[in-house]
């Protein structure tokens, strides 16, 4: 998963979309960076491994001069985790520089990797995005509006993008709209950002969002609007954007995440009541406007049992079961008073693996609990995300391989209730119409065959990558 962040006409490019990457951190913590267009054409590029604010130094804003940008914060769903794919890609190109920032995932990018590394291409990295640029590059259109939309009729998947030719910044959502990408104005400048807390940040105000296939061109501020692409059959907005992803504090799809999430706990109280419970908490934090939810549902008193530690990425960064393991205990600690000799209620967005609530309920337990009851905010996963979240292989989901009972067991709860599908959908908003084929497993474009098994690292079968 990733954040993007894309300015035009602001005085200083640079530092409002630095301003704006570290209020999408949370999308993705690999990588960052930002590349700046000056007023004679010339871009400037600052990108690195790690966060927004160790990657991007003040002597690197100094050196970022110009009125337009993009910016990226890059979690890798597809191509590893190096340098050479973080993003923006940047290539020059016969129109001037090309400055691409991708959210989402390609679902033929393998196919058409191969293809064109056979026709003689150069990849740069192996992340899928670089097949855009490739692809753009080799349009014969005229323009670069035209070049841009015979490359993206060739892809196929999830893809918000910002892109930069020359001194013009193009915002393009995918035909089903996956990802969020929002449009905000500050002064005479415009602003596209995958969430609406990144334009709090820099202070712009919201204009709207982009809805599926839309495709705009702001030069100097101005924005125009284009051709939208080729309809899809059904909008498949990205339903784990509000149940998890996004931040409580953005609107995406047209709705207020805390409000999702409240609602989420709302019905998962109704659905799935722990009679005899004392308390209700979350899993900081990503499940806490939950918790409030099901408090508020239940009438069981909201308390605060579990303290995370903030100076630790989210567990999912490390590539190791071992190491995932060791960072649950210093990412949470169980507070003692709040847990000791009661019966609790333990409110999480999803379970994936598992290995997170297995290590909390143990620790729960050593806390004195009486009783643990695990409320799950999101029904069973049962599949891999091919649209950008990184979601492991079938074989790691803990829910694709046992049933509800087997896993209660192994994580050693009282009891276990997940909320369901229809729950979901219903708590969500029902103006939107979402993908959620990693529940329900309705793929809405089914993969490359390549790329289901492929995650992050292997080479490409055929190619020199
Ligand atoms: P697990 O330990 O594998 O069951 O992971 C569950 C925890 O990971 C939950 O607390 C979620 O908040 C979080 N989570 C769910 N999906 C993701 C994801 N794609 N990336 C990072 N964290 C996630």
């Amino acid at each position: 998963m990733c954040g993007i962040i894309g300015v035009s006409n602001l005085p200083d490019a640079a530092r409002a979309t630095y301003l704006g990457l570290y209020a999408l951190q949370h999308r993705g913590q690999e990588s960052a960076g930002i590349v700046t267009i000056d007023d004679g054409g010339v871009p400037r590029t600052a990108r690195g491994m790690g966060l927004v604010g160790d990657v991007v130094k003040e002597s690197d804003l100094t050196h970022l001069t110009g009125t337009v940008a993009v910016g990226h914060t890059r979690y890798s769903t597809a191509g590893s985790s190096v340098l050479a794919n973080a993003q923006p890609c940047l290539a020059n190109y016969r129109a001037g520089p090309l400055a691409l920032a991708h959210n989402g995932n390609l679902t033929n990018a393998p196919i058409i990797k191969r293809e064109l590394v056979g026709q003689g291409a150069i990849f740069q990295s192996s992340s899928d995005s670089e097949v855009i640029v490739h692809l753009i590059a080799r349009s014969r259109a005229s323009t670069a509006e035209g070049q841009i939309r015979d490359a993206l009729s060739r892809v196929e998947g999830a893809y918000s993008l910002v892109i930069t030719v020359g001194r013009t910044l193009y915002c393009v959502v995918d035909p089903r709209g996956f990802r969020p990408l929002v449009l905000g104005r500050l002064g005479q400048g415009v602003i596209a950002a995958s969430e609406t807390c990144a334009l709090d940040l820099i202070g712009a105000t919201v204009l709207r969002e982009l809805g599926p296939g839309e495709f705009v061109e702001i030069t100097d501020g101005m924005i125009r609007d284009l051709a939208p692409l080729a309809k899809a059959p059904t909008a498949q907005r990205c339903v784990f954007e509000l149940v998890y992803f996004a931040r409580p504090d953005s609107r995406v799809f047209g709705e207020s995440v805390d409000r999702v999430r409240r609602e989420l706990g709302r019905q998962l109280a109704q659905e799935h009541p722990a009679p005899g419970a004392e308390v209700v908490f979350s899993v900081p934090d990503s499940a806490n406007m939950m918790a409030l939810g099901y408090a508020d549902a239940s009438g069981l008193k909201l308390e605060h049992g579990l303290i995370r530690n903030h100076y630790i990425g989210r567990t999912f960064i490390n590539p190791t079961q071992a190491l995932r393991v060791a960072k649950v205990r210093i990412k949470f600690n169980p507070v003692h008073e709040v847990i000791s000799g009661r019966s609790v209620v333990v409110v999480d967005d999803s379970l994936v693996r598992g290995t997170t609530s297995k290590g909390l309920v143990q620790m729960i337990r050593a806390a004195g609990a009486r009783e643990v009851h695990l409320r799950l905010a999101s029904p069973p996963i049962t599949g891999p995300c091919h649209y950008g979240i990184d979601t492991p292989n079938r074989s790691e989901l803990i829910a694709a391989n046992h049933t509800n009972e087997e896993i209660r067991q192994y994580l050693g709860v009282d009891s276990l209730g997940y909320l369901s599908l229809a729950g979901m959908l219903q708590a969500a908003g029902v103006r939107n119409s979402f993908c959620h084929a990693c529940f329900s497993g309705h793929y809405p474009i089914v993969p490359d065959g390549e790329l289901i098994d492929r995650r992050h690292d292997a080479p490409l079968a055929g190619s020199i990558a």
